[in-house]
């Protein structure tokens, strides 16, 4: 048997492991490799390794390793994907673990290979017949793009834990909820023509004007009709962010298009506010038909809430010694959700480094993320 990694042994291979997903193609890159290499640490730590291939993506895979047998358990979960990186910004390699200033640097040192480096420590030692319930470790791909790991793996729902931990960066402490996330695209259909003679065509440009003039409107009614305290932003958000339209001063615009965003709040799903949407343009589809329509420019990630009362979430507060929160950044908590289990974020790490230059995690972050995997592998799996 391979001597298995130390702590930051494992990091820098993880990190040394590229997996960056990008809808750029140039960018994007397959995840066997850093797959494979959990895979062969948890098979020697005696897990039961099920590596599966993700459909409609580009060679990426998801790897869920089991410990022990019956029902519920834990689940630890993170991405193994990161986000690309911009080399003139970086003062070391990114793909390679500089230990400097009580902090390791590197591509996913936070964001959040890191974490997977945790979990091996934290089960190193453990066999499957101390457990009274299994602990599951899950893997992903394209959690930065397009979830798509995550998507796949709760449509098979392998199998129900009681409570489950996704490690991304939250320096530590418990998040329950987040907004979810959609964004489309408003097209209109005109028809061009000479400025000239304006009754031969249709101005697209005007029409895209009422049909902002109502988003506004749509935009006030939500912030009157949703509020939750939990957030900074205490309402759903609609945002106009690109708009293109026309080619010249002296014709009729004949296509516009306008690309928003909305942000829903956890209890709202992503039907209502297309709903919602759908009711503000009706009065505009019905007096131009067929010339607006609007599409999904990316798939929709939901919003995310872990009720509350929850053993599994004071449980996390006390380890942790924070509050639980809500925070303003989407995960693949609401689909891990899904296969019906407490679910919490909480990681290693700040989100303030994450997407950054020269991210990385601070040493500080080892022993208490250490101490609280432990715990909660103790507290979930061990027998008393
Ligand atoms: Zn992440």
């Amino acid at each position: 048997m391979n001597q298995l990694p130390g702590f930051t042994d494992a990091l820098k291979q993880l990190i040394a492991s590229p997996s960056i997903s990008s809808t750029q193609t140039r960018w994007d890159q397959g995840n066997l490799a850093i797959i494979q290499l959990l895979a062969t640490w948890f098979e020697q730590l005696g897990f039961s390794v099920d590596i599966q291939k993700v459909p409609q993506t580009r060679d990426k895979y998801n790897l869920l390793a089991k410990l022990g047998s019956g029902e519920g358990g834990l689940l630890l979960a993170g991405h193994s994907d990161t986000v690309p990186f911009d080399e003139n910004r970086w003062h070391s390699d990114p793909h390679k673990i500089l230990n400097k200033d009580d902090r390791f640097y590197g591509l996913g040192t936070c964001d959040m290979k890191g974490f997977f480096a945790f979990v091996l420590q934290a089960c190193k030692g453990l066999t499957a017949k101390q457990l009274k319930k299994p602990l599951y470790i899950l893997a992903t791909a394209d959690e930065e793009t397009t979830m798509a790991g995550a998507r796949f793996f709760i449509k098979k729902q392998l199998m129900k834990p009681d409570v489950a931990i996704i490690g991304e960066p939250t320096n530590l402490v418990p998040v329950i909820m987040h907004k979810g996330h959609m964004s489309h695209r408003i097209s209109i259909q005109g028809k061009s023509g000479h400025s000239s003679k304006p009754s031969l065509g249709v101005n697209a440009i005007e029409i895209m004007h009422l049909v902002i003039g109502k988003l506004l409107v749509l935009k006030e009614q939500l912030a009157k009709d949703f509020v939750n305290k939990s957030f900074d932003v205490t309402a759903p958000t609609l945002n106009l962010g690109a708009i293109k339209g026309g080619d010249n001063a002296n014709r009729i615009c004949g296509h516009c298009e306008l690309d928003i965003d909305m942000r829903s709040l956890p209890g709202m799903t992503d039907a209502h506010l297309i709903n919602l949407l759908a009711e503000t343009l009706k009065p505009l589809a019905e007096k131009f038909p067929h010339r607006i329509s609007f599409d999904e420019l990316h798939p929709s990630s939901p919003s995310f809430e872990q009720k509350q009362p929850s053993e599994f979430v004071s449980f996390a507060e006390e380890l942790s010694g924070h509050q639980c929160c809500a925070v303003n950044y989407a995960t693949e908590a609401p689909y891990i959700q899904q296969l019906g289990c407490q679910t919490i974020v909480m990681g290693p790490g700040s989100i303030d480094q994450a997407h950054q230059p020269n991210e990385y995690l601070a040493h500080s972050e080892i022993q208490k993320t250490e101490a609280i995997l432990l715990k909660m592998i103790q507290h979930y799996c061990l027998k008393a």
